[in-house]
């Protein structure tokens, strides 16, 4: 039996998996995907400025770092699994019936994040085509390019930072007039002479020699454009996708409702990152790194009370 099975195996999972390994806590952690890192594989190449300590710091090193620091412990981790059952038994425990067997458990850590990703696609005459991409690999693909990015979102704006200095013309499309984004960063890419087109939406694609050709129709007054590229990148963000647990915990569209500890609507399975929901929650890392490092501790406590007698009420 484990003490504990994280599943998702992101960045949150795999900080939270160093944690329970450095406190001798027995972990295995189940990934559905056949890679780490989660989201952050969306945008290796950006820096990221919001992580304390670092000024800056390449996503792919961040990554990197988390499984380097994981991988000291020896971890138990496996890839391509999907939790078809669970079942909680009478002593409490859990039963996880995946693709890869089944496995038995005190305590439940979910960091499944928005889900697998599942982008929100551009269904317009034209696509799919090569030449449009839902998320960006490798920015230097598109060096001395023309490139669109579809969306309002912060991710989209991210993505339109980071080309920006790199593609030879990048083009924000944004269906409203407001952006979702941070005001500031959107500002970033206006003084970096980035080119934004709102309101308007994609009708149809079309494509000639080495180009492509975007049908654009104002949202408000039905004017159409064109707008011609070389690539496109469309960031809607990921369509929602729901799980076993889904159905077990109380749940709302934007992730699984926990209490102060973290803890979903059933004792024993916690939840951190952006899967999780509450008042304030912000899905950034800095307060899902924060939520998996309280959910440790509370595991350990409950798991090893005598380990922990001063400060933690066991019996909760
Ligand atoms: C373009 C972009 C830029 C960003 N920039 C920043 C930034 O500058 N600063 C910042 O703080 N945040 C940023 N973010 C947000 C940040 O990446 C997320 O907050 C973070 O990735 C959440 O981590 P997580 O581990 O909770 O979830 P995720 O990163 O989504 O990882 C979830 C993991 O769980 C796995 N999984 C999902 N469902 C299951 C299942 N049923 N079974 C098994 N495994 C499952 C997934 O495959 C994935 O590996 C950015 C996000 C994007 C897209």
């Amino acid at each position: 039996m484990y003490d504990l099975i994280i599943i998702g195996a992101g960045p949150i999972g795999m900080y939270a998996s160093t944690l329970s390994l450095s406190r001798g806590i027995k972990t295995l952690v189940l990934e559905s995907t056949q890679i780490y890192g989660g989201q952050l594989n969306l945008y290796l190449s950006k820096d990221i400025l919001d992580i304390p300590g670092y000024v800056s710091i390449k996503c792919e090193t961040l990554k990197e770092n988390l499984y380097k620091a994981l991988s000291s412990y020896n971890p138990e981790i496996i890839y391509n699994t999907e939790i078809m059952k669970v079942n909680i038994n009478e002593d409490q425990t859990f039963l996880l019936e995946t693709n890869n067997g089944s496995f038995v458990t005190k305590k439940i850590l979910l960091t499944t994040g928005a889900g697998k990703y599942n982008p929100i696609t551009l269904d317009i005459d034209g696509m799919p085509n090569k030449k449009v991409s839902y998320k960006l690999d490798n920015p230097y693909i598109y060096k001395n390019k023309d490139v669109a990015i579809f969306g309002g979102g912060d991710s989209a704006v991210d993505m339109a930072n980071l080309l920006v200095s790199i593609a030879k013309k990048v083009t924000l499309v944004h269906r409203r007039n407001d952006f979702r984004a941070k005001s500031e960063n959107v500002n970033t890419f206006l003084n970096n002479l980035g080119n934004i087109i709102k309101p308007y939406v994609a009708l149809k694609l079309t494509e000639n020699e080495n180009k492509i050709n975007f049908v654009l129709e104002n949202a408000g007054t039905k004017e159409k454009i064109n707008l011609e590229v070389d690539n496109a990148i469309v960031y809607f963000g990921s369509a929602s996708n729901t799980n076993v647990f889904t159905n077990i915990l109380d749940y709302d569209p934007s992730g699984f409702k926990v209490n102060s500890a973290c803890e979903s609507s059933v004792k024993g399975i916690f939840v951190a990152g952006n899967a999780c929901l509450y008042l304030g929650k912000n899905k950034n890392l800095a307060s899902g790194f924060g939520e998996a490092s309280n959910i440790i501790y509370t595991i350990d406590c409950q798991i090893n009370p005598n380990k922990h007698i001063s400060n933690f009420n066991s019996k909760k």
